[in-house]
């Protein structure tokens, strides 16, 4: 039953979800503790935005290999979400619908984007739709989700973080996260 979730949505919101890629759950090249937890989560959130005839979006990380975002370019991170590889396929149990709007990141060569607005076009794309309101989830809390949060806020989106629906790459990192999206204005829920 998603019949709270349902509730809560309204016209004009749009839920949202950031890099629920294989790399980032155990097993893959840049996992994070127990990120395949997300995923049923979502999934329920997915089922309550087609029944009330809302847009699903799904980010993910599609890197170029030898990415500047990698170790050996002197990046952060290890090799992950490596174009058309299995690490960058979404996770398999993530039920996104025929009508998911991809957005894809992180394909530069010459800057990575955590952000899903980072020189997406996103902004746009959802003020064509006259979405108000986006519901956030997906990996990581700390990274690509925080990143998104704030620059939806900077662009003056009202935000609901799905604070089931997300996890962090370390847990002080997530009570940062959650603190920095708490004082950008974005919404915690559940609390
Ligand atoms: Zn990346």
């Amino acid at each position: 039953m998603s019949s709270q979730i349902e509730d809560a949505f309204q016209p004009g919101d749009a839920l949202t979800i950031v890099d629920v890629q294989n790399d980032f759950c155990p097993g893959g090249a840049l996992p994070i503790a127990a990120g395949q937890e997300v995923v049923p989560v979502l999934n329920r959130y997915i089922r309550a935005a087609l029944t009330k005839g809302l847009p699903v979006y799904a980010s993910r990380d599609w890197h170029p290999r030898d990415h500047i975002s990698f170790k050996q370019r002197g990046g952060p991170w290890p090799p992950h979400c490596i174009q058309d590889t299995e690490g960058a396929q979404f996770h398999p149990e993530l039920q996104l619908p025929e009508s998911v709007i991809k957005i894809t990141k992180g394909v530069r060569f010459d800057l990575d984007q955590n952000s899903i607005f980072h020189e997406t076009g996103l902004e746009h794309e959802l003020r064509s739709k006259g979405i108000v309101r986006l519901w956030i989830g997906g990996l990581a809390e700390d990274v690509c989700v925080l990143a998104s949060v704030l620059d939806a806020r900077r662009c003056g989106f009202e935000v609901v973080l799905i604070a089931n629906g997300t996890k962090p790459v370390s847990a002080e990192g997530g009570k940062r996260a959650r603190q920095q999206m708490h004082e950008a204005g974005a919404r915690i829920e559940p609390d």
